[in-house]
């Protein structure tokens, strides 16, 4: 394990030149490549995205036109080290993941599905033919993913109970089921699809081609949440999948859980950015806003609302800095991201909540960001295991007492 306890050496950077929401200066554990990147990341969002979203969330339509723009990033795929990808290790991944929901979470979600959880699949339970097929250009964002676990019957109880099947004849899968809540599926060139091989019992995982026969979708409607992020239930009936598209080093239900600890992390992330955009807005806000002849953010309530946004924000990086170090040292277990992820979630609800406090009525106008802010925390709070899920996995490493059932 490389020595974790000293600051990278970031020559002439100052602990000023972090915004005022990066108190305690984290992202000077950085080298200079990945700030820039960070900063690269924090200008697109900045100046192509945040002008738009709002427009985009209320039409409930995913802006396409952006995905070039993050594609030059760099960003996708960011922490993995197989072919085409950018390896460039987990801290900066999770910044980056921070950034983006700072803007906004919906194009945070998109590029954790794709970049993440798609990604992910192909690099952890992939063989390396099939890393070298679909890694590069899902890097480049020339192919983009999605990951069908959750079903319409079964969501924290999946482990048990999922129940798309998956018989093999001959060289080829045939899977049949239905899968919900699965963002980017509807316009994913690769819809990775978790199944139960009837011969074993055991979920194995399975690429699906856009265009497959068999493969339908419904966009899910009327959402509250990540309106951008386009989920949809799928229909599988009959789909035949090559043995070519099994990811071959997946070969159970243990193989998903893989790739969500580190997933997991980037929804600790994305939590904590949410909240810290949150926070930023609000402050912001505050100094301009007056009422008795002052501004708001003179008065001692106001002022505590906004130091118990900064200390969430604080905290949760805290935490999650230090699991991404353990992520990069190897070292990272299930209960380490799932107490970032359900903490940082708990602590982005409160922090969004008194961001929308101190704009008043301004508070649930989307022109101030901060609503949007406020409705995309829910979604956070539950996908990748809800709190719940993520307290029992916690509970049961440290009692050694399973409290699932
Ligand atoms: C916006 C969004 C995007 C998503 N994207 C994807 C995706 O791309 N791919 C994918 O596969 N899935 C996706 N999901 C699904 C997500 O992972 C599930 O919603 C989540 O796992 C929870 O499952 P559920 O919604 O079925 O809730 P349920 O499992 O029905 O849970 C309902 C409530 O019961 C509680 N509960 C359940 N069991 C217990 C227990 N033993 N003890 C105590 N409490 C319990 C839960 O914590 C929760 O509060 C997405 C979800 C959302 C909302």
């Amino acid at each position: 394990m490389s020595d974790i306890t000293e600051l990278q050496d970031v020559g002439d950077v100052e602990l000023e030149d972090s915004p005022l929401s990066d108190f305690l200066g984290f992202e000077l554990l950085l080298d200079e490549e990945d700030r820039d990147l960070l900063l690269r990341v924090r200008e697109f969002m900045t100046r192509e995205v945040e002008p738009v979203i709002n427009g985009y969330w209320t039409r409930a339509e995913f802006p396409h036109d952006l995905v070039p723009g993050l594609a030059a990033l760099g960003i996708a795929g960011l922490a993995y080290d197989g072919p085409g990808c950018p390896a460039r290790g987990a801290l900066v991944d999770g910044m980056v993941a921070m950034e983006l929901a700072r803007v906004d979470p919906s194009i945070a979600t998109f590029m954790g599905v794709h970049g993440g959880l798609a990604m992910g699949s192909v690099q952890l339970c992939g063989s390396d033919e099939q890393r070298e097929r679909w890694l590069p250009p899902m890097a480049r964002m020339e192919l983009i993913g999605a990951f069908g676990l959750t079903e319409p019957d079964v969501g924290s109880a999946i482990s048990a109970g999922l129940a798309t099947s998956a018989r093999r004849e001959g060289e080829e899968w045939v899977l049949d089921g239905e899968k919900k809540w699965i963002g980017n599926a509807a316009f994913a060139d690769l819809v990775v699809i978790w199944a139960r091989d009837e011969a074993d019992q055991q979920v194995k995982g399975f690429v699906v081609e856009k265009g497959t026969a068999g493969m339908t979708f419904d966009t899910q409607q009327d959402k509250i949440a990540l309106r951008v992020v386009q989920n949809a239930e799928i229909h599988l009936r009959g789909v035949r999948v090559p043995e070519a598209n099994r990811l071959q080093r997946a070969t159970s239900f243990r193989s998903t859980a893989d790739v969500l600890r580190v997933t997991r992390m980037g929804v600790a992330w994305q939590a904590t950015g949410c909240a810290r955009g949150a926070f930023e807005h609000a402050l912001r806000y505050t100094k301009t806003r007056e009422q008795f002849g002052k501004p708001i953010a003179s008065f001692q309530m106001v002022q505590d609302l906004l130091v118990k946004m900064l200390g969430n924000v604080t905290a949760s990086t805290a935490m999650n800095v230090r699991a991404s170090q353990l992520q990069d040292a190897g070292l990272l277990q299930d209960e380490h991201a799932s107490l970032c992820k359900a903490h940082s979630t708990v602590r982005m609800r409160e922090a969004v909540g008194w961001a929308r406090e101190v704009l008043g009525g301004n508070g649930i106008l989307l022109e101030h960001h901060v609503g949007r802010l406020v409705a995309d925390a829910e979604a956070i709070y539950s996908y990748e295991g809800t709190r719940e899920m993520n307290t029992l996995i916690v509970g049961r490493a440290i009692t050694g007492l399973s409290a699932f059932v």
